[in-house]
């Protein structure tokens, strides 16, 4: 086995230390084709753990936990590839404590699968400080609020906005809830 002086730094570790900073990264635990969460669209839904957004009464609290697999651009490579010409849409759930890999992602997945629309839902009220929202096709804003309900409850405080090339939004979410 190679011995290594006690002064010298392998270059392996010497990398790890430099780039402490720069590991984030966000788990998922789930996936699935959804056909609601986006109107009109075809969506493959990841749902991303680590949620810090904690929400009173939450659907699904097990995602506050830092569980699951990294995912990486080859990961999302391998799912995107997997679906092609099923899906048109893909979406992110939650990726919250880490805004800025949900957007590298999702610029990944545009150049990965040309013309797949993009998609956040995001626990947040307002998208975070710096996000690039022209990654983005659609975006769901607004925690989980019992008093006021999900998405497809017309008291809700949860929005989905349609993300036009020009920067420009429209609120579509009155498209999730059933009408009359
Ligand atoms: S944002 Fe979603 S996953 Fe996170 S606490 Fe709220 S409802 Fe749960």
């Amino acid at each position: 086995m190679e011995r290594r002086s006690r002064h010298t730094t392998p270059r392996s570790i010497r990398l790890c230390i430099t780039h402490r900073h720069h590991k984030k990264k966000v788990k998922y635990v789930s996936y699935d084709i959804v056909f609601r969460e986006i109107p009109d669209e075809v969506t493959l839904a990841i749902n991303l753990s680590g949620c810090p957004i904690h929400c009173k009464g939450c659907h699904s609290p097990h995602l506050w936990q830092d569980i699951g697999d990294p995912l990486t651009t080859d990961r999302m490579a391998v799912l995107l590839d997997e679906y092609r010409g099923l899906i048109t849409c893909v979406c992110l759930m939650g990726g919250d404590a880490e805004p800025q890999i949900v957007q590298q992602l999702l610029q990944f997945a545009r150049r990965h699968a040309d013309g797949i629309r993009t998609a956040w839902y995001s626990g947040r009220n307002e998208a975070p400080a710096g996000f690039d929202l022209s990654v983005l096709d659609y975006l769901k804003l607004g925690p989980y609020m019992e008093q006021y309900g999900p998405l497809d409850k017309p008291t809700t405080n949860q929005r989905l906005l349609r993300i036009h090339p020009d920067g420009t939004r429209t609120d579509i979410t009155h498209r999730l809830q059933k009408k009359g």
